[in-house]
C-alpha cells in the first residue's frame, strides 16, 4: 500500500511519517527533506532552493516532480509516504502521470486536518535536529536537555521559515495552492481525513485505524 499525507504546515505530517515508517515498515519521501538536504550539501539545487524555502513560497513543480521521480524509482517496490508533496495540483497531476508509467498507485490520500490557531503554536514552537532531523517542540514535545537532539545528541535549531513571517506566508500559500488538493483526491475516490489534534500517539493511531480499514 502507498500513501500520501497531506495538510497545512505543521499539521504533523513529518512526525506521523516517522511513526509510520517506524511501525508499519514504510519508506518516507519527504520533499521538504530532500530540498534540506540539497541545502545542506550545498547542491546547486540547494543553493536554488534555499531563497525560495526560507521565504516561505513553494519550490518549482517540475523540480520536486523530477525529485519524487527519483525518489520511487530508487526503492525496488517498497510501499511508500509521500511526506509534503503533491502540494499542487499540476504535482497531483505529474504524480498521477509517474505512477502510471510505473505500475503503480497512491491507495489513502489522507489529509491531515488541524486549525489554524494550532498551527501557528505549532509551528513557531518547533526545533528541528541538525544531525537526524527528528522533530521537538518547545512546550508540547521538549528536549531533555535544551537545544540538544534526544535521538541523536545533535544541536536543534528553528528552521527559518519557523519565523513568523515566513509561517504566515507558508499558510496563504497552502490555502492557496495546496488545500484544492482535497477536492483532487475526494473526486478520485482516495481521500481521507483525519484529525491532525491530539497526541502524537492518538493521530498516529486515526491514521493506522484508516490504513487497516
Ligand atoms: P516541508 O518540510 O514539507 O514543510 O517543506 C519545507 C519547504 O520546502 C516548503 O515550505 C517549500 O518551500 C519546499 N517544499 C517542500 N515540498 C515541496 C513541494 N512538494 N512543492 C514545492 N515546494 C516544496
Amino acid at each position: 500500500m502507498n500513501i500520501l499525507l497531506f495538510g497545512p504546515p505543521g499539521a504533523g505530517k513529518g512526525t506521523q511519517s516517522a511513526l509510520l515508517v517506524e511501525k508499519n515498515g514504510f519508506a518516507h519521501i519527504s520533499t521538504g527533506d530532500i530540498l534540506r538536504a540539497a541545502i545542506k550539501n550545498k547542491t546547486p539545487l540547494g543553493l536554488e532552493a534555499k531563497v525560495i524555502i526560507d521565504k516561505g513560497e513553494l519550490v518549482s513543480d517540475e523540480i520536486v516532480i523530477g525529485l519524487v521521480d527519483e525518489a520511487i524509482s530508487g526503492l525496488n517496490n517498497k510501499p511508500f509516504i509521500l511526506d509534503g508533496f503533491p502540494r499542487t495540483v499540476v504535482q497531483a497531476e505529474g504524480l498521477d502521470q509517474l505512477l502510471s508509467k510505473m505500475d503503480k498507485k497512491i491507495d489513502k490520500s489522507i489529509f491531515l486536518d488541524v486549525d489554524t490557531d494550532f498551527l501557528v503554536k505549532r509551528l513557531s514552537g518547533r526545533r528541528v535536529c541538525r544531525g537526524c532531523g527528528a522533530s521537538f517542540h518547545v512546550e508540547a514535545n521538549p528536549t531533555n536537555a535544551e537545544g540538544v537532539c534526544d535521538k541523536c545528541g545533535g544541536e536543534t535549531y528553528q528552521r527559518a521559515d519557523d519565523e513568523p513571517t515566513s509561517i504566515s506566508k507558508r499558510l496563504d500559500v497552502y490555502e492557496k495552492s495546496t488545500s484544492p488538493l482535497k477536492d483532487y483526491y475526494q473526486a478520485k475516490g482516495s481521500l481521507v481525513k483525519v484529525s491532525g489534534i491530539g497526541s502524537m500517539d492518538e493521530v498516529y493511531d486515526r491514521i493506522n485505524g484508516v490504513l487497516k480499514a
